[in-house]
């Protein structure tokens, strides 16, 4: 290959830190100034040079523009200012960039599977220039984020959560591929945007919905085998519980709106019990919103206290009360309720306010999960304040504007008591003189370290026992110095290593439930999952 192309092989090119050896070997003498640098001086310059831009979505724009051209010292970027850059290059930059897609849009990444595709899809991923993927991240674009419908521009989530799974798990670049699948848009706004990339029409549903996901999910299976990872990301709540229960039982499949949210909420309230004392059966829950996040947080707590306690699903369930926009989830409605719902709609009269249901149901722990914001009020937030000498308090809804209150609000209604955690980043908060430092229930805890377990393993089937597994490991790193802030999660520092040890876990539950194909075990599972995470460091090219 000539000098020239290599330097535009964001896979292999370094820049100017090509070594003089590899400048005669690669014919790229004259083709770069004389200087060689190191990698480490490429990461600070880059660093110099984002936070340069004031505008996140610069930002954002300068660090896609760098992972096409030097992927490498992407990825070494990220790893090195994960605090700093994961905002830009995931939530909540990147719901602005799906918003601006469009105009933004430059060269084209993942793969886009329309309509126009049916019947050809496996053509379709013959296109892609790599065979070996071990996780796609498809969406349907319906739910991206908080934001809603952005159809085929909501191609920025596969992209950026593959990106994690890269920097944050490890996983080989190469091996992911971000997928969208473009079924039309019912978002008005877009429909009529010049700019807008997807096709021109509205949401088909039904069969023929269900006939292209069915081609895909066929095609992936037949070209990358039974062990690639499918992640469903952002589709809207009534074809999201459907898909991933229609393709539990014969692909390894993982819905991170559902399963990643429920893990990381979990490990957030079993890392809590360090602060309030006592387990997760001495509490009651209640949620606001009753989607996908909420009844997925819901169910995994019902089974880990199932676990915990020896008592049945059944029974646990009902310590648990959710909210959704027609107030109170009670028996009274069960007929009309959607399928995902009716396991909580427990023997109680109906309720249509919030702080109402506080004041009945009295819970010890109150989530936010309905994309609405300010609605955890004075009221409410001191209704939970009167009940509990530590309420737990969980703010969940992104991005920021959407939050049920802020982390300022929390300290302050309950005086200093809350145990607080949110879904978008707060800053942290003076309150009667000491320092509070919100958490945040961010899935990137999550999701690669289970990736790369499942991975490693060799798994076929994604188990519930593993999402246990993953919130026990991530609650067991929260460290006595962050509960001295009020934090239940720990910082993001450290993130390849909390991984690893997630990774291991994971692995060796698939293992434990026979669903690891990948034989024998290794010996030490977390010297395993170092050895198999992806170095960012350049490689020569002698
Ligand atoms: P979803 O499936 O659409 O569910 C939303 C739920 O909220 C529905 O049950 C809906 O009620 C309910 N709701 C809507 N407006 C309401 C209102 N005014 N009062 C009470 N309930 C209301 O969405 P999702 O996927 O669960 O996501 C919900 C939110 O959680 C989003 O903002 C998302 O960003 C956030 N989230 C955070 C994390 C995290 O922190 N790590 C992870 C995932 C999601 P109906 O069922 O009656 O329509
Ligand atoms: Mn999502």
């Amino acid at each position: 290959a000539s000098g020239y192309s290599l330097l535009r092989d964001p896979h292999h090119n370094k820049g100017l830190a090509f070594a003089e050896k590899e400048r005669d070997a690669h014919y790229l003498r004259g083709l770069l100034p004389p200087t060689v640098v190191s990698q480490d001086l490429q990461v600070k310059k880059m660093m110099h040079n984002i936070r340069q831009y004031q505008v996140p979505l610069q930002k954002y724009m300068a660090m896609m523009d760098l992972q096409e051209m030097n992927e490498r010292l992407f990825y070494k970027l990220l790893i090195e200012n994960v605090e700093e850059l994961l905002p830009v290059v995931y939530t909540p930059t990147v719901g602005e960039a799906c918003q601006k897609y469009g105009s933004i849009f430059r060269r084209p990444q993942g793969l886009f599977i329309s309509l126009k595709e049916k019947g050809r899809i496996l053509e379709v991923l013959k296109n892609w220039p790599e065979r070996s993927i071990q996780v796609i991240v498809v969406t349907d674009g319906e739910r991206i984020l908080g934001l809603g419908d952005l159809g085929c521009q909501g191609m920025g989530i596969p992209v950026g959560k593959l990106s994690l799974y890269t920097a944050l798990g490890g996983v080989r670049p190469s091996a992911c591929l971000p997928v969208t699948i473009d079924v039309g848009t019912n978002n008005e706004k877009l429909l009529n945007d010049d700019f807008y990339i997807g096709l021109r029409q509205r949401r088909a549903t039904g069969q023929e919905y269900a006939e292209l996901l069915h081609e895909f999910m066929s095609a992936v299976k037949q070209i990358y085998g039974e062990k690639v990872l499918i992640q469903f990301e952002d589709f809207a709540n009534h074809n999201a519980f459907d898909l991933l229960e229609k393709y539990g039982t014969t692909h390894l499949v993982f819905n991170d709106d559902i399963q990643g949210t429920a893990s990381v909420v979990l490990a957030g309230l079993i890392a809590a019990q360090k602060l309030v004392g006592g387990t997760l059966a001495d509490h009651k829950f209640l949620f606001l919103g009753a989607g996908e996040a909420g009844t997925g947080i819901a169910e995994l707590i019902a089974l880990e206290m199932s676990k915990q306690t020896g008592a049945p699903l059944e029974e646990t369930r009902k310590n648990i009360w959710l909210v959704d926009s027609k107030g109170l989830i009670v028996s009274s409605r069960k007929e009309s309720l959607q399928h995902f719902k009716k396991p909580w709609a427990h023997e109680h009269e109906p309720i249509k306010e919030l702080v109402d249901a506080v004041k009945s149901i009295k819970p010890t722990v109150l989530i936010g999960t309905s994309g609405v914001g300010r609605t955890f009020t004075k009221e409410v937030v001191e209704a939970m304040a009167a009940i509990n000498q530590k309420p737990i308090i969980l703010s969940l809804s992104n991005p920021t504007s959407q939050s049920e209150c802020t982390a300022e609000e929390a300290y302050a209604w309950s005086q200093g008591r809350a145990i607080f955690a949110s879904g978008s980043p707060f800053p942290p908060v003076e309150y009667g003189g000491k320092v509070y430092v919100p958490g945040q229930a961010n899935n990137a805890y999550i999701f690669p370290g289970l990736g790369l377990g499942l991975i490693m393993s060799g798994a076929i089937r994604v188990h519930d026992d593993m999402l246990l597994a993953a919130s026990e490991t991530l609650a067991a790193e929260v460290t006595q110095e962050n509960y001295d802030k009020g934090l239940i999660y720990p910082p993001f520092a450290n993130i390849r290593n909390i991984s690893a040890h997630i990774a291991a876990n994971v692995a060796a539950k698939a293992y434990e439930l026979g669903l690891a194909t990948r034989l024998p075990q290794p010996e030490d599972l977390v010297k395993y999952a170092e050895s198999c995470m992806y170095s960012p460091a350049y490689r020569n090219y002698r």
